[in-house]
């Protein structure tokens, strides 16, 4: 099944197309055309902005505040947001915890944490793994003992990604150490600023900040931050992560990425002439632009089906590896087409300290560090293999 715009999506695209151009501060856009990093503030107050407009948590029911999108229609927001060069609403609140709150929380933490999640009051992030239990994620051992009113939480998460900034955390933890290791997790709100907590850097191949570990040592946590009921985390983390896959693909971002790539293959000489018309390299590109059409097409029908009521389920997978090598294979093109001009290691201009990269050619000069950082993109949110083995025993039926 296609997916079909109607006169009303056409008429939807350019309302919220205005809004974007209008809104979007051009310093940040900027620094996303231009592949450099964005601080705290550029994403926090993205979201704030949005969260005034109704427009942060583009999937969530009326009910909650959300501005009761079809699926059409937010596959547009997505669209049009990746290119204009719009900063992510990080998906730690809206996307992952809000869904778990909306379908397990209880009445108090329905009331008190959404509206703070829509409007981005508090950073949150994900505290799902742990040294030795990334993909063999229900080996976790991170500890919880209840004492009264409270539960007391020692051990370790790991790969926080920007847990540096966060005001809170779910998290998994151990609350029965005797039961089958599915049956004895819990889902837990953590305020980050609790005594007992130490977040750490991990540095990237590209010397960014990007995720922590943290520690756990005595840390208090009420009662009242428990989701669901004791020991059926389990549930509600695979719930989590079933949530909103159809966005993981990253299209709209990567058929920017092309556009960039291009103009840089306009801009650098071969034997003379510009990159973009040696047939080797002009091969190279269009193989990727072929991918990510196919690619298009299928996150078109994932939606299509999902607007009909049948959910992404294991297809989601199959987005996560084609949308993943995409995005990688373009990060190489653009490494490739620029040579040693990408050499060139320039941190601040990268967090936008200069106004020009130390190696005079500012287009190129981030591409190698962005290189570098996307490796991360075919590990994190289940590695690719593990992904491989969704489609083997879901769709293939191995
Ligand atoms: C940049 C980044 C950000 C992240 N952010 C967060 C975050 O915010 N919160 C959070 O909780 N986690 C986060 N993660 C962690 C991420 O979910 C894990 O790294 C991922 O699930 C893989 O787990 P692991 O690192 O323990 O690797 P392992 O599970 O040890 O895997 C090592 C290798 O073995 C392969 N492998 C493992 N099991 C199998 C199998 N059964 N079959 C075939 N191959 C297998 C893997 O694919 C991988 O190549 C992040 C990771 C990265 C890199």
């Amino acid at each position: 099944m296609d997916l079909d715009y109607s006169p009303a999506d056409d008429a939807f695209r350019a309302e919220i197309r205005t809004w974007l151009e209008a809104n979007l501060p051009q310093a940040v856009r900027q620094k996303i055309l231009n592949h450099k990093r964005l601080s705290r503030d550029d994403i926090a107050s993205w979201h704030q902005l949005l969260g005034q407009r109704g427009w942060s948590a583009p999937a969530w029911p009326v009910e909650y505040g959300g501005p009761g999108w079809n699926v059409a229609q937010r596959h547009i927001w997505d669209e049009e947001c990746a290119r204009v060069g719009a900063p992510p609403v990080l998906p730690f609140g809206v996307s992952m915890v809000a869904p778990v709150i909306m379908k397990y929380g209880n009445e108090a933490q329905k009331r008190y944490y959404l509206p703070r999640i829509l409007a981005g009051t508090d950073w949150w992030c994900q505290g799902y793994s742990e040294p030795g239990s990334g993909s063999d994620l229900a080996s976790l051992r991170t500890r919880a003992v209840r004492e009264g009113d409270h539960y007391v939480v020692n051990g370790q998460k790991t790969w926080t990604t920007l847990g540096q900034h966060a005001d809170m955390m779910f998290c998994l933890v151990r609350t029965d150490p005797a039961a089958k290791k599915q049956e004895g997790i819990s889902f837990l709100l953590i305020d980050m600023k609790t005594p007992g907590i130490t977040v750490r850097p991990i540095v990237m191949l590209d010397e960014d900040h990007e995720v922590n570990e943290v520690f756990f040592e005595d840390v208090k946590v009420p009662v009242e931050n428990l989701v669901g009921e004791e020991n059926r985390g389990w549930t509600y983390a695979k719930y989590l992560l079933g949530h909103e896959r159809t966005g993981i693909a990253r299209v709209g971002a990567s058929k920017r990425e092309l556009a960039f790539l291009k103009q840089l293959a306009r801009k650098q000489k071969k034997n003379g002439k510009p990159l973009i018309e040696d047939p080797l390299f002009a091969a190279r590109v269009a193989a990727v632009e072929i991918e990510l059409m196919a690619l298009e097409v299928t996150v078109e029908r994932v939606i299509a089906s999902e607007g009909a009521g049948r959910g992404p389920g294991p297809e989601a997978s199959m987005l996560k590896i084609k949308g993943t090598e995409v995005q990688q294979a373009l990060t190489e093109l653009m490494v490739d087409a620029v040579g040693p001009l990408a050499a060139p290691f320039d941190p601040a201009f990268l967090e936008g300290e200069h106004a020009h990269a130390l190696g005079g050619d500012d287009d190129a000069a981030p591409l190698a560090a962005y290189y570098f950082n996307y490796r991360k993109t075919s590990i994190y949110g289940g590695s690719n293999e593990i992904q491989k083995n969704i489609i083997s025993q879901m769709i293939l039926g191995i």
